[in-house]
Formats: C-alpha cells, structure tokens, sequence
C-alpha cells in the first residue's frame, strides 16, 4: 500500500497521462523501439489500436495501485495480457525493455514532482506489471494461436460476409466469447471477432463480418479474403452466456447476432432453457440475413422467440431480400432496436429486475440500447455486453 505522499504522486501520475494520452502512448513506443529497434517489427505498421489501448491499461493498473483492494484481479488482468502477448512473439528479454521504457517515461511525466519514494513505488509498480505478464506467459504451454485454413466465404451485401474455416486444432472458446484474429493481408494487426458457431471438435469455425467505413482489416476481409487464405487464431475472451434459470432478452444488431447465435446453438442442445426473446435488427430488411437460420430454430425451441427489426421498412434496390421478416413468421418492427425493445417490453414494475439483457452490435448500438435501458428502468448488474471499443 502507498503512503500519503506517494499517493498524492501517483495520483498526479495518473491526471498528466490522462491529459494526454496519445503523447505518453507515443514517448513509450519511441523509448521503447529506440532500446532495441528489432522489437518494431513484432507490432502491426499501424500502431493506432496500441496508443489507444496501452494508456487505458497504464491508467488501469495505477488505479488499482492506488486501491486498499482488488489487487487479485489485477494481477488476473496482467497475466492475461502476458498471455496475450505470446501471440506477437515477445521474448522475456522485450519485458526487461518495456520495464525501462516505462520507467523513463513516467519519470518524464512526472519531472520535478518525482520524490525518491514515488520513485520506489514506480519502481515496484513496473517489476509488477513486466513481472506477472512475463511469468504468465512462460507459464503458459499451448501454442500461442491456431492456424485455421478458410473454406467458404459468402458475400452477403457490399457491407458483409459470412466466412467458414477450419481451424489446425480444436478452438477452445465457448458459445459467446470471441476470439481474436489475424489475416495475411494484415499481418501482426490482430482484431476481435465473434464466432458464430459454438466451438467445434473438428476446428470448423464461422465468424460474420462487417466492413466498417475506413475500416482496414474488415475491409480486407469482406472483399479480399478468399478459399485457401490461413488465418490465425488466438485467445479467447468473454463473459456472454445465459444463466439457465434467467428469462433473458436478447439485442443483437447487424453481425452482432454471431455471439447470440453461438449461444442460443449450444443451447438447442440442452431438453430446459429459460425463456428467450431476441430482437435481430438492422437497417433495412434485407438486411437480416440469419433469419432463414433462426427460423428452423424457433420452430425446433419452444423457448425461443425472435422479433425483427428494422430501421427502414422496405429495402433498396441493391438489396433485395428473398422473404420479408413476415413472410418468415416473425413479427417485424420498425424503429431502432433499443425503441423496439422498450417499446415491447411488459410494463409490469420489476419486469426488467427479473430478466438478464444481452447486447451485441456496434460500440454506438450497444451504447445506445443499454443508456435506453437503464432509463426504463433495466438495472445496470442485469446488462451484460462484451467491451466496447
Ligand atoms: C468483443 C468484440 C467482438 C467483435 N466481433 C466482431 C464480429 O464478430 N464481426 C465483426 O465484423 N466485427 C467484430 N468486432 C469489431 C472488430 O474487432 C473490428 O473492430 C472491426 O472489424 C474494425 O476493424 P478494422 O481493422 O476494419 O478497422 P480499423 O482499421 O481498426 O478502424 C478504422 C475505423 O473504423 C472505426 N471502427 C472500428 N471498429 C468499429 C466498429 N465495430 N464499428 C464502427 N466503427 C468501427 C475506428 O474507430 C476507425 O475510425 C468485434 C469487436 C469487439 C470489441
């Protein structure tokens, strides 16, 4: 635990790098690739996604630094990281580098206010973070990602593609997590994806893609990925799952469906689940592609029940849909999906206490929907969504 004066000097730690992050982010890489400038070439040629990340994960540890408590999931956070940065190929020599790099630039930041023992506290802090990244990743023995050749690849609009690979090995995420993925076009620029399938005992792997405007890796994939391309797949992340004794709404925007879909599969397999009602969204009908899929589904899971929504109620001309959501069966909505959802659900008090909500979309659809939520009256612990960003 820090003392008074130590903390009054992290905590000024903390406001400076926070009044520019993007500054420290860039100072760390350049002190850090001027230590040893082969380490450049283990990180993407866009260092974009890092300086945005790695100031969030500094902050992060320094007020956990600070904190009288929960310095167990602290140290669970970072040797995650150490886990996850097997997949760059980082040495434990690179570790004893960053520690120096940071080191430097905190005492940078902080310049004359810098006491000897804020600088002892740094000191410790630094030892922590290299040393519990480096030693969960030596202790790790399993390959640091899996190769996974693609098989099929559908182009579903100008904007999406549903991609099928098989993986060298069996993947070992659940219904729901995502993983994360690296495509040759974009070597070392890792990104999230969420299977769509639950994970399967010969490698087969489904992810469903977006490109998103200036996107470069989906970009890639949705026009330039193609059969015979060998991906790379790594870690697995997340917490999304049903409870099986919670009735749970399901908002699932765009590909957002692939993490619900992977969980409302699994599920299929088990005789009792929890009432379920999704909501699958878009902007234009045409839009919803996985309806064919979920509609064998429904009928197969008296459980389930889906309910389409759309912005717009017909589809443009370059979007023609083989049958509308009412033509499938399905009730279909117009509006966005957090309006459909408060619009739809029961106004008995307490409703929204006794129900889970599961949010799967674009960071601004997420966002959206759960500040809708919790205005009518969904309580904050019963929204769960993977991080957004
Ligand atoms: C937990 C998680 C799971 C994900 N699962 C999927 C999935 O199954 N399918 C899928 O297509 N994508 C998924 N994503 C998004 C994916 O990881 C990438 O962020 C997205 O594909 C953009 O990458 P890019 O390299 O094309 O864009 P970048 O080159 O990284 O960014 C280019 C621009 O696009 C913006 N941008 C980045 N991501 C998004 C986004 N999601 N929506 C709108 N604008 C964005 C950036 O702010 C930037 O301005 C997931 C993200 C997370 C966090």
């Amino acid at each position: 635990m820090a003392d008074d004066e130590t903390r009054i000097v992290l905590t000024h730690l903390r406001t400076s790098l926070n009044a520019d992050p993007a500054r420290f982010a860039n100072n760390f890489f350049a002190r850090l690739f001027s230590l040893d400038p082969s380490i450049r070439d283990l990180f993407p040629p866009s260092l974009a996604h890092l300086r945005n990340a790695f100031p969030r994960v500094v902050d992060h540890v320094l007020d956990g630094a600070l904190a009288p408590t929960g310095h167990g999931a602290l140290v669970e956070l970072l040797a995650q990281l150490g886990r996850d940065h097997r997949k760059y190929g980082v040495l434990p020599q690179h570790y004893e580098l960053a520690g120096r790099a940071l080191e430097a630039e905190f005492a940078a930041v902080l310049g004359s206010s810098r006491t000897p023992a804020a600088a002892a506290a740094i000191g410790q802090i630094v030892a922590t973070i290299t040393g519990v990244m480096s030693g969960a990743a030596a202790k790790e023995t399993g390959p640091p990602a899996t190769p996974a050749r693609v098989v099929q690849k559908f182009q579903i609009s100008r904007e999406h593609a549903v991609v099928r690979l098989v993986a060298e090995r069996p993947l070992n995420y659940l219904p729901g997590q995502y993983v994360e993925v690296c495509i040759p076009q974009w070597s070392r620029s890792w990104r999230m994806l969420s299977p769509a399938i639950p994970a399967s005992p010969t490698g087969e792997v489904e992810f469903h893609l977006r490109a998103v405007p200036g996107g470069t890796v989906s970009r890639s994939i949705v026009l330039e990925t193609a059969v015979g391309d060998v991906w790379s797949i790594a870690q697995n992340h997340g917490m999304l799952r049903v409870d099986p004794n919670t009735p749970t709404t399901m908002i699932a925007g765009g590909t957002g469906l692939a993490p619900l879909r992977a969980i409302l599969t699994g599920l299929a397999a088990n005789v009792d689940n929890p009432p379920i009602h999704l909501y699958y969204g878009a902007r234009h009908p045409g839009e919803l592609y996985e309806l064919a899929t979920l509609q064998p589904m429904c009928a197969m899971s008296p459980w389930l029940s889906v309910t389409a929504v759309t912005e717009e109620r017909d589809d443009p001309w370059w979007l023609g849909s083989i049958a509308s959501p009412t033509d499938l069966g399905f009730p279909h909505m117009l509006g966005t999906l957090a309006d459909a959802v408060v619009h739809d659900a029961d106004r008995t008090p307490g409703y929204w206490d006794s129900r889970d909500v599961l949010i799967a979309g674009s960071p601004a659809m997420i966002e959206t929907t759960e500040r809708k939520l919790l205005i009518n009256g969904a309580s904050y612990r019963r929204i769960h969504h993977d991080p957004v960003g």
